[in-house]
């Protein structure tokens, strides 16, 4: 039985959650009775990108609050237009190794293909916040191009699926480009990175999960978690799935100043995710990405942050921490 304290919005399918997102600001200051002081920087920041956010995600913010760690993730704010040296619209360099369209290949034996150009939520701090999709929307016979790259380097073993978030692709598109991409000999594993089990869980549906235990590839899903709060039961309810799917559950929390930049946050996160089945991966510091400063961590309280980590949890539980540097062979360990 439903209790009927269950919102509209819980009976609505993943689509028609997608078409109901909050764009406005005033909906998201007044979903979460905050008053309007922050609305004229939140209407200007986010023109420069929007607003957007599913009512799951929100669901899980504290009314009240203007410094819920969730609602600090999307909600635009005046200092996005701050302009900080050494911040840049495409501080990767990703546009140097954009072999085919829509695929980046910079490191040895994987490639990642952006899938998908839209999430189901505009993180603030995203470092594909200026990124230029219209030329990286992926079509069939774009991702024809990226296939035919794949399947003549042998050396390639892992397909990465990004985006954007390669989940808000349809079932019939996916279940194309997952045969395709399995049919290719020298593949072995197909990974997806996807913030979808915490923003929109109930797009995995049973179909969604056949068709992710169905490739002869080993399939590895990668959560982008930043913060325990963001899981509730219904997105614990799809790890288990995805893991008695037979999937290898990985998350990347990205560290970010005022969210998640504390150890007791980080240990709970941790924590929290191995309950429900899920394995810390990595810790990144933010990529340089302009209009972003502030929510950058400085290296050495990373260290620090690590270093607390490691006194308290067992190994196994603690990410790697990282940053990403243009032209390394791959992610920079910061120890
Ligand atoms: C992060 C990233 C990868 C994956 O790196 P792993 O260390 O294997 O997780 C692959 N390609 C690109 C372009 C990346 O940015
Ligand atoms: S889900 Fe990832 S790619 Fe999408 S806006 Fe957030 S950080 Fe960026």
């Amino acid at each position: 039985m439903i209790p009927h304290t269950i919102p509209t919005w819980q009976h609505k399918s993943w689509q028609e959650q997608l078409t109901n997102q909050i764009t406005k600001p005033a909906d998201l200051l007044s979903r979460l009775s905050l008053d309007n002081q922050w609305l004229p920087a939140a209407e200007r920041a986010a023109a420069l990108f929007p607003l957007r956010v599913s009512e799951a995600f929100v669901s899980r913010m504290r009314p009240g609050d203007p410094n819920d760690p969730l609602l600090l993730q999307v909600l635009p704010l005046g200092e996005e237009f701050a302009v900080t040296p050494g911040y840049s619209e495409d501080p990767l360099e990703e546009e140097k190794s954009n072999p085919a369209p829509g695929l980046i290949h910079k490191y040895h034996g994987r490639v990642l293909l952006i899938a998908a150009p839209h999430c189901a939520i505009n993180c603030r701090y995203c470092f594909r916040r200026h990124f230029d999709y219209r030329q990286n929307t992926p079509s069939r016979t774009e991702w024809q191009a990226a296939l035919a790259y794949i399947k003549t380097r042998p050396e390639i073993d892992e397909v990465i699926l990004s985006g954007g978030d390669p989940l808000m692709l349809g079932d019939k598109q996916l279940r194309w480009l997952l045969t395709e991409i399995d049919a290719i000999p020298h593949i072995t594993r197909i990974r997806i990175h996807s913030r979808l089990p915490v923003v929109l869980p109930d797009r995995f549906t049973s179909t969604l999960l056949e068709l992710l235990s169905a490739t002869r590839a080993q399939m590895v899903v990668v959560a982008h978690c930043n913060h325990s709060q963001e899981i509730d039961q219904s997105v614990e309810a799809v790890f288990e799935a995805l893991k008695q799917a037979g999937i290898t559950l990985l998350n990347q929390t990205v560290l970010l100043k005022n969210i998640n930049d504390s150890a007791n946050i980080l240990i709970e996160l941790s924590k929290r995710l191995f309950q429900s089945g899920v394995l810390p991966y990595y810790l990144h510091l933010l990529d340089r990405v302009s209009g972003t400063a502030h929510y950058e961590v400085d290296e050495l309280d990373a260290r620090r942050l690590r270093e607390e980590l490691l006194a308290q949890l067992p190994g196994y539980l603690v990410p790697t921490l990282v940053k990403e540097e243009p032209g390394a062979p791959s992610k920079t360990p910061i120890r």
